[in-house]
């Protein structure tokens, strides 16, 4: 019977992409969040505190939408794709402090 499992070699890594966030951040780490579930929610009727374990990007602190798999991820978390400003893109480099919100 022949081996099912393929085993990864490096050159299969070599030319795989790595995943990247969509802010272009390569290098992830782990975290918590905690969702409240409600006492009319819960299977056990009382509130409870359900952990969920989060793939956060190094560079801007969010959840890469990528592993959004559930779409459970609160939208706030989620990581947003770079976006230039726009103060570069008209040309106008001298508005130091513009900002009115
Ligand atoms: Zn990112």
């Amino acid at each position: 019977m022949p081996e099912s499992r393929v085993s990864i070699t490096p050159e299969i890594i070599k030319q795989s992409k790595t995943l990247t966030c969509d802010c272009g951040g390569m290098i992830f780490h782990t975290g918590m969040i905690f969702k409240k579930i409600s006492q009319f929610l819960s299977p056990t009727g009382k509130e409870e505190l359900f952990p969920m374990e989060v793939i956060i990007c190094d560079k801007c602190g969010k959840v890469p939408t990528e592993f959004n798999t559930h779409k459970i991820i609160p939208e706030e978390l989620l990581a947003k794709p770079f976006v230039e400003p726009t103060v570069r893109s008209t040309g106008i480099a001298g508005s130091i402090g513009g900002f009115t919100a």
